[in-house]
């Protein structure tokens, strides 16, 4: 008998490019050709892209190729191993009971315990007594024996086992009825078990393209997500929107980089603190500890130096750096026992990933902690941060352009105040918070007297001037929960929330007499003044009969507006340079 080891040692020794004619010869050319033509067909194994067409493409070169009349795959699946593919070269033999027969893991130990090996196979006899008092309820005899397969028991078990990557038993290839009736020879053993490698192999690759495959579609469904919240963010963009977005946005990154702990600060303009504006995964509490304490950009230099760096992201590795202690109790480090050991996550590591506006100019930082995995992160989660991280500056830059977009259409060129519109708005906003809180409300109209006659002395130019300088002026008044607005032409509107009637009165006397103190000079040196007169007029949600609560806030708006032109008008008649008020009347 040809030894087929030498066959083989002859191929592999010459990579397959040199094969020794003469040894091939001492070997037989028929075991060799068998054994390239079981290579290649087990190659393309690998090029199947589902489970069952490989399954049962295994099956039919076992029966095809191998000699066997039957076979069948078991593929484990948590404590069970169950039939996945079954094939016969005859239609008759195909016993339905093997269609979706299982196998407890038990079992095939036992059987495992119990074979004898054939290289890598394990063949169990049917006759034994262990087959014939505990396993044969287990085995499905093999269909239509006949007494030409005299060798061969009905109860007989041939296995080549499939392993993964790390050694695991992932299943089986369950030869059956040999069609010469006897045990495979040794040749035909190791083919098979050459062909099972090739086998675990395909399905390893399969099962990990698959993965793949299932990662990027969760990928397509996150983004699909991002569009919808991009959508989002180019219907209304203003800041509210952008919390809700950049909320999102912590919600996908941590799912799609597997973190359990996301926080995402934001630059408040022209300063270095950090305000909280979105996070996944933390307690109320400390969302309201890092919400009330304000981080400083500069507190995160440590946590950025360039040696931590993996692409657009900073891995803070506690082994390896150390941090000053007023670092780490401005972060929401997680409160748990470290576990041991290389590359496991310790709960004084950190991910942190600046973000930036198109200028370079840092905008906001976003912090990671807690990876599922609980081990440092690896390249592909780094990239997934990158990738998020990135749609998330593009989102905030958006929003910035577009709120600089509405603040130039919302602004008058010559003042750079508000315009009427965004003014009536506003108050739109103050009568909705009034109606909540109960809280008085006013509007001021402000019209400068005889403005025309500054115009028709001066010129026009100067007239300008004197405009710009009386937007100053009012301005300077405003407080945090007052706004100004160029109502038009001469006109100037201020929104005075939470102040009444008398409080409201000192407010608009104070303008008065400011406006009434200033003078501007023209370019050729000729003084101008004037005075301007001012309309007060005052919600209060709680007086009259009438409940404003049941108003909408628009109408009670034109209502407020109308009465401080009423009272403006007063003041007009009386003889300009004076304060007039008006209580909304019900
Ligand atoms: P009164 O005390 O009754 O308010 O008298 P007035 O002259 O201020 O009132 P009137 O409404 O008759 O005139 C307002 C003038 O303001 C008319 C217009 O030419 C002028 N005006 C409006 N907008 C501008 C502007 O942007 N620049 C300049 N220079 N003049 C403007
Ligand atoms: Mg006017
Ligand atoms: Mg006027």
């Amino acid at each position: 008998m040809p030894n087929i080891n030498e066959a083989l040692k002859v191929d592999f020794d010459s990579h397959g490019a040199m094969v020794d004619r003469k040894k091939m010869t001492d070997v037989g050319f028929e075991e060799y050709n068998k054994l390239r033509t079981v290579i290649q067909t087990a190659r393309k194994l690998l090029l199947l892209d589902d489970e069952i067409s490989l399954f049962d493409e295994i099956n039919r070169i076992v029966c095809e190729e191998l000699g066997f009349s039957a076979s069948v795959i078991f593929i484990k699946e948590g404590d069970i191993f169950r039939t996945v593919s079954r094939y016969s070269t005859d239609p008759r033999t195909m016993n339905s009971e093997i269609s979706n027969h299982t196998m407890p893991v038990g079992v095939i130990d036992e059987i495992r315990r119990n074979a004898a090996p054939i290289g890598n196979l394990y063949w169990l006899d049917g006759r034994t007594d262990v087959v014939q008092k505990s396993l044969g309820s287990f085995i499905v005899p093999t269909p239509n024996f006949d007494a030409a397969h005299s060798g061969w028991h009905p109860l007989s078990v041939l296995f080549a086992p499939l392993y993964d990557r790390d050694g695991e038993l992932i299943g089986l290839i369950n030869p059956d009825d040999p069609k010469d009736g006897t045990l495979p020879s040794d040749e035909n053993s190791l083919f098979l078990e050459l062909f099972a490698n090739y086998c675990s192999i395909a399905i390893e690759l399969l099962r990990a393209r698959t993965n793949a495959a299932s990662r990027i579609r969760i990928l397509e469904a996150q983004r699909a997500q991002i569009s919808r919240l991009f959508e989002t963010t180019a219907a209304s963009k203003r800041q509210e929107q952008l919390t809700e977005v950049l909320n999102d946005f912590a919600r996908l990154m941590a799912e799609a980089a597997d973190f359990q702990r996301i926080v995402i600060n934001l630059k408040e303009p022209d300063t270095t603190r950090l305000q909280l504006r979105a996070s996944f995964g933390l307690t109320k509490e400390e969302e309201e500890t890092l919400a009330i304490n304000a981080i400083d950009l500069r507190q995160f230099e440590p946590l950025t130096q360039p040696e931590m760096a993996i692409g657009g992201v900073y891995f803070f590795d506690h082994n390896r750096f150390s941090l000053p202690d007023e670092v780490w109790s401005m972060l929401a480090v997680p409160d748990r026992t470290p576990h041991e050991g290389d590359a496991v996550w310790h709960p004084l590591d950190s991910l942190t990933i600046p973000l930036f506006d198109f200028d370079g100019e840092q905008i906001g930082v976003i912090s990671l902690d807690e990876p599922k995995s609980g081990r440092h992160p690896t390249p592909s989660q780094i990239e997934t941060l990158e990738f998020f991280s990135a749609q998330c500056e593009a989102a905030i830059a958006q929003v910035v352009k577009f709120q600089r977009l509405e603040r130039q259409a919302q602004t008058d060129d010559l003042t750079h105040l508000p315009t009427r519109n965004f003014f009536t708005l506003r108050v739109d906003h103050a009568i909705e918070r009034a109606k909540q809180s109960g809280q008085k409300l006013s509007v001021l109209f402000l019209d400068i007297d005889k403005f025309k006659n500054i115009n028709d002395t001066y010129g026009h130019l100067a007239g300008d001037h004197y405009l710009v300088a009386c937007a100053k002026i009012i301005e300077s008044f405003a407080s945090d929960s007052t706004m100004v607005a160029r109502y038009g032409g001469e006109e100037f509107t201020i929104l005075l929330e939470n102040l009444g009637q008398e409080q409201a009165r000192t407010e608009a006397e104070r303008i008065r007499s400011a406006i009434e103190k200033m003078t501007i000079e023209t370019d050729n040196k000729k003084k101008v003044r004037s005075t301007i007169s001012i309309g007060v007029a005052t919600l209060d949600p709680e007086s009259g009969h009438q409940s404003y609560r049941s108003i909408a806030s628009s109408d009670l708006t034109v209502s407020l507006l109308a009465a401080a032109d009423k009272a403006l008008y007063s003041a007009k008649e009386a003889g300009r340079n004076r304060v007039a008020c008006n209580l909304l009347e019900p």
